[in-house]
């Protein structure tokens, strides 16, 4: 038996990788727009695969791949019927590869878009939709849930209520897509210490924002709350211009979210930066979010301090041919291309 999320958290930082529904994307299994995890039942080795790769690069938690695989969503792409199947399958994948080696499940649920704060009927329907998707994980086995990218305060409460209900830690993370506040008008801080307040072990911010636009909000989360605190940027290059990744703009003005976004891509030194600030600033779970890949998750691990199975490969560009510190007396014609 391994250790439990708390004891990983009081042990020192507990490593997130997430993402799962954009890499998939960009590798030809999930439809952009609709973005529903329709990988799971259709090439459930996609899945695997993925989930083993950021195992391998350090990542202490496996999520469930049931991002937006809920009523709504499933609705919108015709595949309602496969709701029950999906869950039960992704969270079963997560299982599966988190055995391979010394990783957490988490079941995952997020933001509806059936949420309406002025609509008191809405929270029934949220209640229900987050009821059965994490009933299902439950039954398969999983450690802890995260609830995340949420855009509001009520939505999020209502997950952290599901989740203690079943019994379970949970991880609540607000989607910081405006400038200082949820939809329904708290600001990130206080709606996190309300959170921690109704119980969430671990609360925060992911998605949305690259690490620039997104830590100098994380001081005012960890002065507000004595639990801990969780911080899962986009590596994407975001700044006070353009804070969030759906405002980034080509220099022709295109918008760049959210299958343009790779100009402004972080490179894992980036993220290994990331990673030592957040750290510093007293984060307790740092992660990475849409568009993370393996290579980021390794390097943030490695500046954190550990070796991963996937360091074995890590870089060693003392033995590229032309970074060689013999290049000159070995390869005196190309080294003038190289250096020009
Ligand atoms: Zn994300």
């Amino acid at each position: 038996m391994g250790l439990s999320l708390a004891d990983r958290l009081r042990a020192g930082s507990v490593l997130g990788a997430e993402g799962y529904v954009f890499e998939l994307e960009r590798r030809g299994y999930i439809k952009a727009g609709p973005f529903v995890p329709e990988v799971v039942l259709d090439f459930p080795d996609a899945v695997r695969e993925l989930h083993r790769e950021f195992l391998r690069a350090g990542a202490d938690v496996m999520v469930a791949l049931t991002y937006y695989a809920h009523r709504e969503k499933l609705r919108d792409v015709g595949r309602e019927d496969d709701l029950e199947a999906m869950n039960r399958q992704a969270v079963r994948i997560a299982r599966e590869v988190a055995r391979e080696g010394d990783a957490l499940v988490a079941g995952n649920v997020c933001n509806t878009w059936a949420y309406d704060p002025d609509d008191p009927a809405t929270k029934q329907t949220v209640r229900a939709m987050y009821a059965e998707q994490l009933g299902w994980a439950v039954e398969e086995g999983i450690d802890f849930v995260i609830s995340e990218t949420n855009d509001y305060l009520g939505e999020a409460l209502i997950a952290l209520e599901v989740i203690r209900e079943l019994g379970l830690p949970a991880m609540v993370t607000l989607a910081p897509t405006q400038p200082d506040q949820t939809r329904d008008g708290y600001g990130y801080a206080d709606a996190c210490r309300i959170l921690a307040a109704e119980g969430a072990q671990v609360v925060g911010l992911n998605c949305d924002r690259g690490p620039q636009t997104m830590l100098p909000l994380i001081t005012d989360i960890r002065e507000a709350v004595d639990c801990a605190v969780a911080v899962q940027p986009v590596p994407y290059r975001t700044d006070p211009a353009a804070p969030t990744m759906e405002t980034l703009r080509s220099p022709d003005g295109e918008r760049a979210f959210p299958i343009a976004l790779d100009p402004f891509y972080c490179t894992r030194f980036e993220m290994a930066h990331f990673a030592l600030q957040a750290r510093e600033l007293g984060a307790d779970y740092v992660g990475i979010c849409c568009g993370a890949g393996p290579h980021h998750v390794r390097a943030m691990a490695e500046a954190l301090g550990r070796e991963v199975p996937a360091s074995k490969y890590s870089p060693s560009m003392d033995l590229h041919p032309m970074f060689r510190a013999d290049v000159a007396a070995k390869d005196a014609a190309f080294l003038h291309s190289w250096t020009a």
